[in-house]
């Protein structure tokens, strides 16, 4: 029935029969018979949101099965648009509107006989029926469609916590958020960002790049939580560089069109507020419609991206993900769209099965990358597990080819079964391909051991004979081999019970900045100096805990207890830098 009172059209009875040429009827629906396969497969396939997860599904089930209806519906104005391009729009970085756009309903009719039907908000499903209510945003019309397969891709609605004012702000989720933002910025001078993930990151860059003097706030001690506190760090530096003013642990108690306040008392006048503080999934239908939901609030499916209801599939940020000790949401592009096209061929009756996701994700932020996969040390930690960890600070490629840049790269690792836990990425230039080797060995199960191995490509302007990866590799096999290390925010704590510290550096090094409470021996004087470290216990430090490693074996060597600083004087200064109660500053 339509709300509204006016004629409503059961979509069903247009689309049944209509030119079906070995229709099939099995237990739980009307199925035709895949061109490709000689399956089964449902004949009327309604897909609930048409962007990433949603279009996916719907292109491929065409791709497969060219007899099945597939209708999209979609509530906003468009299909198809690149929403991790907006804030580069916002910026000007790309210039066209339209390159946005992706698909067209028009286009998609004409290449993938696809119904689409935009503004078109699904308001209730009703599973005994096998039908979708779905209203017309514009009109107020209310329509019911037909399935034989529903696929719920609805995404995800941008948080707005519960903050006086909080109305006022904008957020940046879709096409009409972005022009409504573009309007509020033309002529705008002072802008804050509320949330320093990644796309508050990526926006308050952006808003830099349009000439506007603006304000990162953010809650927590460090940017983008998919990193550990010190690998963080670099984005603050790199912000900082470009004139972008970052405030960390820096709550807003209130928002007005004039600024915010913050949780001091402080106040900080904007013309234009944006809040870009997480999402939640888009949940409101599957619950409604009594499907089962997961701990972390999504839609719980199996393998085949299957609900709990057998005609029913959910892919995309409403959609939990297995994860290697559990299931949570992971909302990122790249698994929306594989989820789309794993559902469509679960559909389809096509081998269809979805591997554990480890969150893979990367951002860019005034020239630097920062990029993880797996889990956190943070979240390892509060999960009981102590993991094994390695910092490394290679160059990116060959140092003497030109343009070399240094990276900071962090592994973490099951000391027990050597399994990769977790890895992050900052620099210059070679996080992606980094990430990704990591992320691709973690999904084939190799070891951190493996990464040693790794044949990976190499001339000097791409890499070094030995690969970062492979380096890391390297050091977790010495590790694994039983060579001590301490991490920086360790090391005080140890020097409290009795370690000393060697720094073996050259004098240079050592002059522009060290550890507190270090000594001073270069590693080619270390050979000569041995007795003065006998029945001591020993940390060694250099840059990035290359020379450590030297060092290391020769007091081991000589029978004296020693340990490497992990990621040596580098790692320790992020470290300490990201959490300046943690540690005393550099000596210089
Ligand atoms: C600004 C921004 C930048 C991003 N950048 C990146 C990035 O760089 N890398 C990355 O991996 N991920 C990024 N993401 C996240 C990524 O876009 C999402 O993970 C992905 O789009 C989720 O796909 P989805 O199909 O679940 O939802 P979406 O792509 O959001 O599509 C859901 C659609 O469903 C529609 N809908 C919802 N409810 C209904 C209803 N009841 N009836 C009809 N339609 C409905 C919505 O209007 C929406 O268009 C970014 C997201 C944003 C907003």
């Amino acid at each position: 029935m339509s709300q509204t009172g006016k004629r409503t059209k059961t979509r069903h009875d247009d689309y049944r029969g209509r030119g079906v040429l070995r229709e099939l009827l099995i237990p739980w629906g009307v199925y035709t018979r895949a061109m490709s396969t000689g399956t089964t497969s449902p004949q009327t396939i309604v897909i609930v949101g048409g962007v990433a997860g949603g279009m996916s599904a719907a292109t491929r089930l065409r791709r497969i099965n060219e007899e099945a209806t597939i209708i999209v519906l979609e509530r906003g104005g468009e299909v198809s648009f690149a929403n991790c391009g907006l804030p580069y729009h916002v910026g000007g970085v790309i210039p066209d509107r339209g390159s946005l756009v992706l698909q067209k309903p028009e286009q998609l009719k004409r290449r993938f006989n696809i119904d689409v039907h935009v503004r078109t908000e699904v308001t209730a499903i009703n599973r005994e029926a096998r039908t979708v209510a779905a209203r017309n945003v514009l009109t107020g019309d209310v329509q019911e469609f037909s399935y034989d397969a529903l696929v719920l891709s609805p995404g995800s609605t941008p948080f707005r916590p519960p903050i006086p004012g909080v109305e006022t702000a904008h957020v940046l989720w879709n096409l009409d958020d972005m022009d409504a933002l573009i309007a509020a910025a033309d002529g705008a001078s002072r802008a804050v960002v509320v949330g320093g993930g990644f796309i508050g990151l990526e926006l308050a860059e952006n808003l830099v790049h349009r000439g506007m003097s603006t304000t990162l706030l953010e809650a927590l001690p460090q940017l983008m939580p998919s990193l550990d506190v010190e690998m963080a760090w670099p984005l603050v530096e790199r912000a900082t560089h470009n004139g972008l003013d970052v405030r960390l642990q820096s709550a807003v108690t209130t928002i007005s069109p004039n600024g915010v306040m913050l949780s001091d008392g402080t106040e900080i006048s904007a013309d234009l507020v944006v809040v870009a503080v997480g999402a939640k999934p888009n949940t409101e239908l599957a619950v409604a419609a009594d499907l089962t939901m997961g701990e972390a609030g999504g839609i719980r499916v199996d393998e085949q991206m299957r609900t709990s209801d057998p005609h029913i599939w959910a892919v995309g940020d409403a959609v939990e993900k297995e994860r290697v000790d559990g299931h949570t949401l992971v909302p990122l592009a790249g698994l929306a769209n594989r989820h789309g096209r794993l559902a469509a061929d679960s559909i389809m009756g096509q081998p269809a099965s979805a591997k554990v996701a480890y969150g893979t994700s990367i951002v860019g932020f005034f020239g630097l990358a920062a990029a993880s996969t797996g889990y956190t040390e943070r979240v390892l930690v509060a999960k009981g597990h102590r993991p094994r960890i390695i910092h490394t600070h290679p160059v990116s490629h060959a140092g003497y080819y030109p343009d070399a840049s240094q990276l900071a790269m962090k592994l973490l690792v099951d000391p027990d079964s050597d399994a990769i836990l977790g890895a992050q990425v900052v620099g210059d230039e070679g996080v992606d391909k980094r990430i990704d080797v990591i992320a691709t060995a973690m999904s084939a199960g190799l070891t951190a051991s493996d990464l040693m191995d790794l044949e990976l490509s190499y001339a000097p302007q791409f890499a070094s004979a030995k690969d970062p990866v492979n380096m890391l590799g390297y050091v977790n096999d010495n590790r694994r081999r039983g060579e001590k290390s301490v991490q920086w925010h360790e090391v005080s704590e140890w020097m409290d019970q009795g370690w000393i510290l060697v720094d073996v550096r050259t004098d240079g090094e050592y002059s522009r900045g060290a550890i507190p409470g270090s000594q001073l021996f270069t590693l080619d004087e270390l050979r000569e100096n041995l007795d003065q470290f006998q029945g001591q216990r020993v940390i060694v430090t250099c840059r990035v805990g290359q020379r450590g490693h030297t060092a290391a074996s020769l007091l081991a060597q000589e029978g004296i207890e020693v340990a490497n600083l992990d990621g040596g004087y580098l790692t320790w200064n992020m470290g300490v830098a990201a959490t300046p109660s943690s540690e005393p500053a550099p000596a210089h």
